[in-house]
C-alpha cells in the first residue's frame, strides 16, 4: 500500500472538515432556514464567521475553484484579460460620480492614520475607469475588457440564508469600454452569450429578464435568475414567447410582446449586465483619442455572483438530506469507499490501487473514504450526503473470482455491480462534461 499512487490519492481522513455537531451525529435542527444553508454548514463546505460572513472550507473551495475555471475560460474567450484591484477604493472617487451619499448605508468605510476615507468595495466602476483614465488609449486598442473575480462587500440590512444574501461575497466582475454605442451594444450582445454559455455548463435553468438599472444607472439592463422559492425577487414570465421581467420594474399581467398570460415566479438573481455608456467613464475621466480629440469611452459591467451560484447549485439540486452538485462541479467527482478495518473483506483493499488507476487515467479527481473505523455502509451514508458524484464501494462482491465493485451513480439514482474491466468501460461512457 506505498504505492506512489496511492499516496497521492485524497483521503476523507485528512480533509479539514470541521463538522457542527460530530461526523456521523443527527443532523436534526429546530431552526428552519433554506436547504442549502442548512447542507453546507452541517457538512463543512462553509462555515459561518459573523452575521453575514462565512468562510469557505476545502471541499467547497475545490466547487468554487472548478465554478471559476468555467467562467474563467468564457471570459478569456470572450477576449477579456483578467486583473485584480485592492478591496479598498478611495471614497473620493465615488463622491466624483456622485454614488457616495446614495449608498453610504450599504457602504463598509474605514479610515486610514492619515484621515482618508476608503470603500471596501462592493463593485468597482470607479475603481476601473481610474485605472483606465491613467493614459488615454489610441482608438485602435479598443475595445477594452477587463475582469476580476474576487471578495466584495455590502453592508446589508438582512443577510439571510448564508451566500445567499451575505455582507462578504465573491463577484465576478466584468467592465468593457467601446468607442461607439453601437459597438459597445456588439460587445454588451457577446457577453450575454457567454453568460448563456457559463449556464448551460453548470446544467441549471436560468431566466434572463429585462432588469432595472438601479443604483448602477445605463441605458438598459438584464437580470439573469435562477428560480428558487427561497428567492426573494418576483419575475414574470411568459410561456408563449418567453419575456421576462422582474416584477419591481413593472407588475403587469399581461405579456407586452404577445399579450400571453404572465407567470409569478420567486427567484433569485445570479447576474446583472448593464450598459452604462459614459455615466462613469465622463466624470471619471476614462478616455480614448480618436483624430487627436479625447472623447470618453462608452462603457458595460456585467456581474455574476459567484457565492451566490455556488450557494444556489445546492439550494436547486439537492434533496433534503443530501448535497448534490454537477457532475463538472462536485468537490471530487468519484469516491472509494474500502472494506472496515478489521472486517473479513479487509484484505480486498488492495484494489484501490487498480480502482484508483483507472479513474486517474480518465482525469476523474478522486478521493479515499479512508475512516476504515467506521462501516462500509456509514461511510456510504455520508458520501452520498456529501453527493460525490460517483461513488465506488470495495465489499463483499469483491472478494469473488471475478471480484465485482459497487458503483453509485448518484446523480442518476443508479447503482451497478461491475468488474474491473467493466469499469472502465463504464467510465469511457460517462460524460463528465455535463
Ligand atoms: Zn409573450
Amino acid at each position: 500500500m506505498t504505492n506512489k499512487i496511492v499516496i497521492n490519492l485524497a483521503r476523507t481522513s485528512k480533509i479539514f472538515q470541521p463538522l457542527p455537531s460530530g461526523i456521523f451525529a443527527n443532523k436534526d435542527k429546530t431552526e428552519i432556514l433554506s436547504k442549502s444553508y442548512k447542507l453546507m454548514i452541517n457538512y463543512g463546505i462553509i462555515k459561518s464567521v459573523s452575521t453575514g460572513m462565512y468562510s469557505i472550507l476545502p471541499l467547497g473551495m475545490r466547487v468554487l475553484n472548478k465554478l471559476i475555471k468555467i467562467i474563467d475560460k468564457e471570459m478569456t474567450d470572450l477576449g477579456a484579460e483578467k486583473i485584480m484591484l485592492p478591496a479598498l477604493t478611495s471614497a473620493k472617487l465615488w463622491k466624483k460620480s456622485n454614488r457616495y451619499n446614495s449608498n453610504k448605508t450599504e457602504l463598509f468605510t474605514v479610515t486610514d492614520r492619515h484621515d482618508k476615507e476608503y470603500i471596501l468595495s462592493p463593485t468597482y466602476e470607479e475603481a476601473i475607469c481610474d485605472l483606465v483614465s491613467a493614459t488615454y488609449l489610441p482608438e485602435k486598442s479598443l475595445p477594452l475588457r477587463l475582469y476580476q473575480i474576487s471578495s466584495k462587500w455590502r453592508d446589508e440590512m438582512k443577510p439571510r440564508l448564508g451566500f445567499i444574501r451575505s455582507r462578504e461575497f465573491i463577484m465576478k466582475d466584468l467592465y468593457t469600454f467601446d468607442t461607439t454605442l453601437n459597438k459597445a451594444q456588439d460587445t454588451y450582445n457577446l457577453v450575454c452569450e457567454s453568460y448563456s454559455n457559463i449556464f448551460k455548463q453548470i446544467g441549471i435553468d436560468h431566466m434572463k429578464a429585462v432588469g432595472d438599472v438601479g443604483t448602477i444607472g445605463g441605458l438598459s439592463s438584464h437580470e439573469y435568475h435562477y428560480i428558487s422559492d427561497i428567492g426573494e425577487d418576483v419575475i414574470l414570465w411568459c410561456s408563449s414567447c418567453n419575456y421576462t421581467i422582474n416584477e419591481i420594474i413593472s407588475k403587469i399581467t399581461t405579456c407586452p410582446e404577445c399579450k400571453g398570460e404572465l407567470q409569478r415566479h420567486n427567484s433569485v438573481e445570479i447576474g446583472h449586465t448593464f450598459l452604462l455608456n459614459t455615466k462613469y467613464s465622463q466624470p471619471l475621466n476614462a478616455m480614448y483619442i480618436e483624430n487627436n480629440k479625447l472623447k470618453p469611452m462608452i462603457m458595460g459591467c456585467y456581474g455574476l455572483g459567484v457565492s451566490r451560484i455556488f450557494a444556489l447549485i445546492v439550494e436547486i439540486l439537492s434533496t433534503n438530506n443530501e448535497m448534490r452538485w454537477p457532475t463538472k462541479l462536485a468537490p471530487y467527482t468519484a469516491c472509494i469507499i474500502p472494506p472496515k478495518t478489521g472486517s473479513k473483506e479487509e484484505y480486498i483493499s488492495a484494489y484501490i490501487e487498480q480502482l484508483f488507476e483507472i479513474l486517474q487515467k480518465r482525469d476523474i479527481d478522486t478521493i479515499l473514504d479512508d475512516r476504515t473505523q467506521f462501516t462500509i455502509g456509514k461511510r456510504l451514508v455520508y458520501a452520498r450526503a456529501i453527493g460525490y458524484p460517483y461513488i465506488i464501494v470495495i465489499g463483499k462482491a469483491a472478494t469473488q473470482s471475478i471480484p465485482l465493485f459497487e458503483i453509485h451513480d448518484i446523480n442518476n439514482s443508479v447503482s451497478h455491480k461491475l468488474s474491473l474491466e467493466q469499469i472502465s468501460g463504464f467510465f469511457d461512457n460517462v460524460n463528465l462534461q455535463d
